[in-house]
């Protein structure tokens, strides 16, 4: 095992035969679909919290990598979705940036809005796309914090040329957390 296989337990077993490989997700729609497949799946499976999220290639639709939270399964609180599936896609791109020359744009695309970490890695990432279903006022329901995102934090963002589009799915991503409070599921960061 090198290094670079720290990341790769990011997703449950099941996760490697749940996702299509093969598919292309050609709508904002398809791709959250895949993602709240996900975070109902990681919830039905007990493997963690009502998040998924996914990485694409824009235009293609290509699905590049995809993550579930593990916080609990992996004792690990910075196991959000969302980090899982950026550090997969740059493990799979083998590049520290998600926009290297020549190779197409990616977008990240989440079950619910991020949090103040996921948003930071986000911009890190390079990733040119930020789609997302749930709200935070969805997630903060439930007793999640989402720690300190502004409107500015945002704005910030898409300053700098990162397409953030939001509520996409949404009654269906804040199904699977009204499913994760029905179950007693942890709340863990609250
Ligand atoms: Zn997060």
């Amino acid at each position: 095992m090198d290094g670079r296989s720290l990341i790769q337990p990011g997703g449950p077993p099941w996760v490697g035969t749940a996702v299509d490989w093969q598919r292309r997700y050609t709508t904002d729609e398809a791709k959250l679909d895949l993602t709240i497949a996900l975070s109902r799946e990681n919830v039905d499976r007990e493997t963690g919290g009502p998040f998924g999220a996914a990485v694409f290639e824009i235009p293609s639709g290509a699905l590049v990598a995809v993550g579930v939270n593990s916080v609990v399964r992996l004792r690990n609180s910075m196991c959000h979705a969302e980090m899982l599936a950026l550090m997969t896609a740059q493990q799979r791109r083998d590049s520290f940036t998600l926009a290297p020359p020549g190779v197409p744009a990616h977008e990240l695309v989440t079950s619910c809005e991020p949090c103040a970490m996921c948003l930071g890695a986000t911009l890190w990432s390079g990733v040119s796309r930020l789609v997302f279903g749930a709200r935070r006022e969805d997630a903060e329901a439930l007793g999640f914090d989402e720690g300190p995102v502004f409107p500015e934090s945002h704005q910030y963002l898409r300053d700098r040329g990162i397409e953030i589009v939001g509520g996409v799915r949404r009654d269906e991503a804040r199904a699977v957390l009204q499913l994760y409070l029905s179950r007693g599921g942890t709340i863990y960061n609250a």
